[in-house]
């Protein structure tokens, strides 16, 4: 019995030093949902957020939905039924998934929104992203950094608005937080709209398509600068966006001779805007980080599935029309031909040879 006793105990010791590891392999399912992977950032997101989410133990089902909102609800529906630990969404429209979620509620499933806030629904947990807000503002000041360096003495400055999705959460406040520093100038007559066109209704670009932005710079140009008048100044609220915009703008000559380019700038510090930048086309970027915002998440779904309690939680911003919703914003930096290398290229976020 004794002898029986003691194996007993060895099997178990050894079995419980096995037990570790094995558990350590396996924390269960994390369904991680990406909009787009026409845009160089969501890419990175997603590899970056399945390798931390791997490397602490959990399985990954990463799903891309070519922005197509249908798309997204079924992934989001059929990685519900495979009994997930927790949901990572990056969603394209963030009011079309109340129904899923309280399948996923009902499961007590952990859900993070992701860079994108999810709204109508008291079914998301946690939100991780940048200070939106503080991306539009930075926009705007380099904006005007650009024009007054640029066209110091040509004022009042032309300058066309452009905003991002209207289904998106987060063009609203780029869009806010550029115009908190633009429409004191607008009012003043520093600023002209030559177009008169402003308010994301008439700004906004549907699924931050860029051709949709260059086909309407081309009709802001045809239809308010045709008169030999120019166009100083574009407030851009992405690189896509800002290509396709400069694309129309080299359409009619600007960027040669007598017709300088004008301001425009973007966000995400796209490796083609950064070289866009190099090349004096587009001014300036807003760099952020997605390794860190990706850290940050998988972090933050560690600490709340292992029973930890999350800290450093903002709880005034982002409140989803049904609750505010607990968040992180990480911080954006602004980016122009001066310190590019030292935020985008020393940091490791691109390489230098991708941008000869
Ligand atoms: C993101 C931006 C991105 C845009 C288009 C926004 O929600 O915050 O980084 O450029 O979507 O994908």
């Amino acid at each position: 019995m004794k002898l029986f006793k003691s194996a007993l105990a060895a099997v178990t010791v050894s079995m419980l030093a096995l037990a570790p590891a094995a558990h350590a392999e396996d924390k269960g399912l994390v369904g991680v949902l990406m909009p787009t992977k026409t845009i160089q950032r969501w890419i990175n997101d997603g590899a970056d957020v399945k390798s931390q989410l791997e490397a602490k133990g959990y399985t990954v089902d990463l799903q891309y939905a070519q922005d197509n909102i249908p798309n997204q609800l079924s992934q989001l529906e059929n990685v519900i039924t495979k009994g997930p630990k927790a949901l990572i969404v990056a969603s394209i429209d963030g009011t079309t998934l109340t129904d899923a979620l309280q399948k996923a509620a009902d499961a007590g499933v952990v859900v993070i929104a992701y860079d994108r806030l999810i709204k109508k629904t008291p079914n998301v947990d946690y939100y991780t992203t940048f200070d939106n807000y503080g991306v539009g503002v930075i926009q705007a000041n380099s904006l005007i950094e650009g024009l007054k360096a640029r066209f110091p003495d040509t004022k009042p400055w032309n300058v066309e608005l452009f905003g991002g999705s209207p289904d998106d959460n987060n063009a609203y406040f780029f869009y806010d937080g550029a115009l908190s520093v633009l429409q004191p100038l607008i009012d003043d007559g520093t600023i002209k709209i030559k177009s008169g066109q402003t308010g994301m209704d008439k700004v906004g670009t549907m699924t931050w398509l860029a051709a949709t932005a260059q086909a309407r710079m081309d009709n802001l140009l045809s239809a308010n600068y045709a008169d030999g008048s120019r166009v100083d100044g574009v407030l851009a609220p992405n690189d896509g966006l800002a290509r396709g915009i400069i694309a129309s703008l080299r359409g009619v000559g600007y960027g040669t001779g007598d017709q300088p380019w004008p301001i425009v700038t973007g966000q995400d510090a796209e490796t083609a805007s950064v070289k866009a930048i190099i090349g004096g086309e587009q001014y300036s970027t807003v760099f952020k980080d997605t390794r860190e915002l990706a850290k940050t998440t998988v972090d933050l779904l560690d600490t709340v599935l292992s029973g930890g309690k999350p800290e450093n939680l903002d709880t005034k911003t982002y409140n989803n029309d049904v609750k505010v919703v607990p968040s992180i914003l990480l911080k954006p930096h602004a980016v122009d031909k001066g310190n590019y290398e030292a935020l985008v290229v020393e940091s490791g976020y691109i390489k230098a040879d991708e941008l000869k």
